[in-house]
């Protein structure tokens, strides 16, 4: 379901735009009232290790199911839960969800299991929400040490200090930090610079630029040159076909994640097999 309210032309009437105002309303109190009755859920895809094939990390991706209407993919209600103060709370639920499904991850598939889940830039700008979660970590007994959260560069970072003590104060704890879609934003070698990150994730807008583009490779190797000299891991996103899949493999980036791989799945199909025997789904590719 990609667009849920059509958006609104300059030509539009004072009554297409309170009708258009009310869709908007109804849609906002309806994605409250589905933070507040667990109408969201996860899906997770994991992120395979480039040599071993092993995946010990999952990357939460939230969804909302509504009743009778379908499903919503999260960049249709993100930007809206972020203008509309929404976030927080959806942030914190799916970082709550999170801790559930880990104890049961790591008891059920593999002890190992680590789980990185995204946070929005506006949550990261309160050390009220670090906060939050230590307490709901504690709440539920898991470890932070076992988290890595992801920032995005598509959201402009509005007071940088403020992020870096947010993550700070959860790397005091053993969480770990990476930042996601990188190269998309306006200041990325800003945020590699001073955000105390230990990932980076390389945005897929590169990735499917291989075998196209023969500048967008070079900057894939020397992105992936530099943040190896910096001692930061590499992620590759949006792996999607073989050739991807082995220009990344050979550039010695540290982690492959796409569709390729693995499709996003929810917590039932996330089988053992899966985190147990990469070998077999790379050796097939
Ligand atoms: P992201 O964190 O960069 O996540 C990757 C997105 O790319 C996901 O879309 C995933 O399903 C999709 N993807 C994975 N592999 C491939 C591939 O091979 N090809 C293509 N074309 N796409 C692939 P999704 O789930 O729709 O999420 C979109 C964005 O919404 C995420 O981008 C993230 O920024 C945000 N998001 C998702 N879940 C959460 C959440 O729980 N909280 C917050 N604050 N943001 C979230
Ligand atoms: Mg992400
Ligand atoms: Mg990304």
């Amino acid at each position: 379901m990609k667009n849920k309210i059509p958006s609104m032309e300059h030509s539009a009437t004072s009554q297409e735009k309170r009708n258009y105002e009310d869709q908007h309303n109804t849609f906002i109190s309806n994605l409250r009232h589905a933070i507040d009755n667990d109408e969201l859920s996860l899906h997770y895809q994991p992120r395979f290790h480039a040599i071993t094939g092993k995946a010990d990390t999952l990357e939460a991706l939230v969804r909302w199911h509504r009743p009778g209407v379908g499903r919503y993919y999260p960049g249709v209600f993100i930007p809206d839960a972020e203008e509309n103060g929404l976030i927080f709370s959806l942030d914190l639920w799916v970082f709550e969800r999170c801790c559930k499904d880990l104890k049961h991850m790591q008891t059920t598939i593999n002890p190992h299991t680590k789980i990185a889940i995204n946070l929005s830039v506006l949550t990261c700008e309160s050390i009220y929400y670090a906060q939050k979660i230590i307490e709901i970590s504690k709440k539920h007994g898991v470890l932070l040490s076992d988290f890595e959260f992801e920032i995005t560069e598509n959201t402009h970072v509005r007071d940088i200090r403020k992020v870096v003590s947010f993550c700070e104060t959860l790397k005091s704890y053993g969480a770990e930090f990476s930042l996601d879609d990188f190269g998309t934003g306006q200041s990325p070698l800003v945020n590699l610079n001073l955000l105390p990150a230990n990932t980076v994730k390389i945005d897929h807008s590169f990735i499917h630029g291989i075998g196209n583009s023969k500048r967008c490779e070079i900057i894939i190797r020397s992105l992936v040159n530099m943040i190896k000299e910096l001692n930061m891991q590499v992620v590759a996103e949006g792996i999607e076909t073989n050739e991807q899949f082995w220009f990344m493999r050979d550039t010695g980036c540290d982690q492959l994640q796409g569709f390729l791989l693995c499709r996003p799945l929810g917590l039932n199909r996330i089988a053992s097999s899966m985190l147990y025997t990469p070998e077999i789904k790379y050796s097939a590719i």
